[in-house]
């Protein structure tokens, strides 16, 4: 593992199988032996694509010489600019065009959709989540509890592995749902967990949370250019994803959502409302009463912002060019092989990964567990001694993510070796 074999091999590796980095802009590293940082946490901020300096600096240079008439003129008028966006993210998630759209950022993307979804009705009242959930998908459910004047320790049902486990298994959420699925308005759950890597099971579970009456939504922050997404044939009913991390569109760079086309122009869903998730033809009429289209475009709000925006058309092309089926391939290899180096180095330190073994369920992070805890200062001797950057969970949770789009095969051996020196 430590031997110039063990690095000359992975070098090999890259040659047989490139990956896309050079569309990417890799950060220099922090200390150690190479220029540039073995960058394994695409899963907390994508890298910045090349192109994305140029898309952003045209709507600067629109803005400075057309004001407020860009909106309508010019190569990309701003008015139907998000639109642009509206097939490639449609197509990342498995949806038809309508029932996406890009707005917002994820955790006010999941009220919006909570209003119009999370109906409790009498006893049916509850929300499931992972009890694993993110914290601001916690904090989003327990908030629209106590909007609806429920009380969130009973109306917010958290779902844990068992004991002794580390992840949910698909039987025990179906299992659940079978057995009290009568008291559940809404399932929410993660369709990558963000601290275990697992890929939940979604078209089954949707299938449960339906069987039960249940409406079912996905948050897909973490499953969103990392495994390939069905979200029309599975019947999910909406899903909210951000684009920061998998989809490299840019520090807090605006979020999308999924409706499905059955709740599409259907008038008994509310929906909160602005000027933007009016009819376009008659948006400008200035009407006090709103037409929405039948489209996911009714639950805009605002007038989208442009130059958050303008990263994201490459950012989200790269995909259209590359594939996803071909980047979960390169991905299943890229993680496998972190997986071997990790097998290595493993049973003789007190190091366990705890992401499913199973490659169908999860996709490229891997987590692992420090047994004597430490996570931080772990993390941080990585990056400034080795120029390997991990991200923690505290208190004993590194990940690690070799994205598909630009990680090497070197980026995890060099992270496998660091790990190796500093955990002895
Ligand atoms: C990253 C992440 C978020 C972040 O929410 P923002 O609203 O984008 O700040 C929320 N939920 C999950 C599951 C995440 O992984």
């Amino acid at each position: 593992m430590t031997t110039p074999e063990a690095e000359a091999t992975a070098r090999r590796r890259d040659e047989a199988d490139p990956g896309h980095r050079h569309l990417f802009h890799v950060p220099p590293a922090e200390g150690g032996r190479y220029p540039e940082a073995a960058y394994l946490v695409g899963n907390s901020l994508g890298l910045q694509p090349r192109a994305a300096r140029s898309d952003l600096l045209a709507e600067l240079d629109a803005w400075a010489t057309r004001g407020v008439t860009g909106h309508f003129s010019g190569d990309r008028p701003w008015v139907p600019y998000y639109r642009s966006l509206t097939g490639p993210s449609a197509s990342l998630v498995g949806a038809l065009p309508a029932e996406t759209v890009v707005m917002n950022s994820l955790t006010v993307n999941l009220h919006l959709l909570m209003v119009s979804f999370y109906r409790p009705a009498g006893a049916r009242n509850r929300i499931v989540i992972e009890d694993g959930a993110f914290p601001s998908d916690s904090y989003a459910v327990r908030s629209q509890a106590r909007h609806h004047g429920l009380d969130p320790d009973e109306a917010v049902v958290r779902l844990r592995p068992r004991p002794g486990e580390e992840t949910l298994r698909t039987e025990d959420v179906v299992a659940y749902l079978d057995r009290e699925g009568d008291r559940v308005a809404l399932v929410l759950l993660g369709g990558v967990n963000y601290l275990t890597g697992e890929v939940l099971d979604v078209p089954t579970i949707t299938e449960a949370g339906h069987r039960s009456g249940a409406l079912v939504g996905w948050d897909l922050a973490h499953a969103v250019g990392n495994v390939p997404l069905a979200l029309h044939d599975w019947n999910v009913d909406f899903a909210a994803w951000c684009t920061y991390k998998y989809l490299n569109s840019g520090p807090g760079a605006l979020a999308g959502i999924f409706v499905h086309e059955r709740h599409l122009g259907d008038p008994t869903v509310n929906r909160f409302e602005g000027w933007w998730g009016t009819d376009e033809a008659t948006r400008f009429e200035m009407a006090p009463v709103s037409r929405p289209p039948a489209t996911a475009e009714a639950w805009l709000i605002s007038n989208p912002p442009v130059l958050a925006m303008a990263p994201m058309r490459s950012a989200l092309g790269i995909f259209e060019e590359v594939g996803m089926a071909a980047l979960r391939s390169r991905s299943e290899r890229l993680t496998g092989y972190l997986e071997e180096l990790l097998d290595e180095i493993t049973p003789t330190r007190p190091l366990t990964v705890i992401t499913p073994r199973d490659p169908a369920r999860r996709g490229c992070q891997l987590s692992v567990r420090i047994g004597r805890g430490g996570a931080a200062a772990l993390t941080k001797r990585l990056s400034t001694e080795y120029g390997v950057l991990v991200d923690d969970r505290e208190p004993d949770v590194i990940r690690l993510a070799p994205v598909p789009l630009y990680s090497t095969y070197h980026d995890c051996w060099r992270a496998a070796e660091a790990l190796a020196r500093l955990v002895d």
